[in-house]
């Protein structure tokens, strides 16, 4: 245990994991067993979080972003397809697009809670348009209602990035039911860690057998289910990745999965402590929380008044040991779009001005009242 001195001046970290003997007991059972990666342990997990999410099919994969774009390859996005996903986003989430030769189109957000703005889809939609992917940005879902509209009269997927959103859900629908396919992270960041990997949840038994072929080099079967048959014999159907996840990781997830209320609740309760904190302030304006929404909070995002500010308050927090971060650059002002794609400045000017002034506070499970009480001092104080 940290002595009390100690413990006030520790670094807090943005994001962490929780790892219990529980896991780790989990992790050595794995290692124990005839099976080091795909065995029992991943069609468990991927039970496990259907369960959760209430979807009918799991494909458990490598990281996010190979979810992202074994997605991407199930319905079938290739070059002269447009998918339209939103500037305020992890980078992977336009990505994935560019893997499969198609271009990823950008629509800008709300100012509110910097989610995908309808409307903003609505005007971005071309006859190249293919798909939308939605990103719960820090852990909001989307106006799935709106997004399902437009999407349903296009004829077009809607692809969930839930990466920040598991446990979350929308009109009382769970995220993992609100889009054709919806993709999560068990990056050590995220809400439940496996290390490295990634999951898609899908209701279409074909889209799910497809990323399931994608994750092992485009073959129908497995090492364990030709063992099982008693069979040499595979073919390569199509051209795949190995974007494997490992028994012993999804013996991990099946063991974080476990912790997964408890973990949301005690998420939900740092962000009550700052809403409150935070309530009748000026400078420090928390993101809107819909009434529709059960919110999964994987970041804890304010906005300052203006960059400058934003440029201090960042430093000053950093010295305190206090690991606020960005969370971020718009993907459109990222070079390798500028110079892929043309694309820049002006695009989507809601996403470029609240970059400009935004900040992510310490949130994870592990952290207690009093270290939200030091972070939220740090900030009121940071003249
Ligand atoms: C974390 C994240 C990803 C990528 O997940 P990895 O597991 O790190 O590959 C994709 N999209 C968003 C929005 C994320 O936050």
């Amino acid at each position: 245990m940290p002595l009390p001195s100690e413990a006030s001046t520790a670094f807090l970290p943005y994001g962490r994991q929780m790892i219990d003997e529980d896991d780790i007991a989990a992790v050595v059972g794995a290692l124990r067993s005839d099976w080091l990666t795909t065995g029992p342990k991943v069609g468990e997990f991927e039970a496990a979080v259907c369960a959760f999410t209430g979807a009918q099919y799991a494909v458990a994969v490598s990281s996010g972003t190979a979810a992202l774009h074994a997605a991407m390859n199930a319905i079938g996005i290739g070059p002269g397809d447009e998918v339209i996903v939103p500037a305020m986003t992890f980078a992977a989430t336009a990505n994935c697009v560019v893997y499969q030769g198609g271009t990823p189109v950008f629509a800008d957000v709300n100012p509110d809670t910097l989610l995908i703005e309808p409307l903003a889809v609505a005007r971005k939609i071309t006859n190249r348009t293919r798909a939308v992917i939605a990103v719960d940005y820090a852990g909001q879902p989307c106006d799935y209602d709106s997004l399902r509209a437009i999407t349903d009269r296009h004829n077009l997927f809607l692809v969930a990035d839930a990466c920040h959103s598991i446990g979350g859900s929308y009109k009382e629908s769970k995220v993992g039911t609100l889009a054709d396919l919806t993709v999560f992270s068990f990056h050590p960041v995220k809400h439940i860690t496996t290390g490295e990997g990634g999951m898609v949840v899908a209701d279409d038994q074909e889209l799910a057998e497809r990323m399931r072929r994608f994750r092992n080099h485009g073959i129908a079967t497995d090492h364990r289910q030709r063992e099982q048959q008693g069979t040499w014999y595979y073919e390569m159907t199509e051209l795949g990745y190995n974007y494997r996840i490992s028994d012993l990781q999804s013996a991990m997830g099946v063991s974080q999965l476990r912790k997964l209320p408890g973990f949301l609740a005690r998420r939900r309760a740092i962000a009550r402590q700052y809403d409150q904190a935070f309530a009748d302030s000026v400078a420090i304006r928390p993101l809107t929380t819909l009434t529709e929404v059960e919110h999964a909070y994987h970041l804890y995002v304010v906005s300052l008044p203006d960059a400058a500010t934003r440029a201090t308050v960042f430093q000053k927090l950093r010295d305190r040991g206090i690991g606020v971060n960005v969370h971020y650059l718009p993907v459109h002002l990222h070079s390798f779009y500028r110079d892929r794609f043309g694309y820049g400045p002006k695009l989507c000017p809601v996403a470029e001005g609240a970059y400009e002034r935004i900040i992510s506070l310490p949130i994870w499970p592990g952290m207690d009242k009093v270290q939200v009480e030091r972070v939220i001092r740090e900030l009121q104080e940071w003249r």
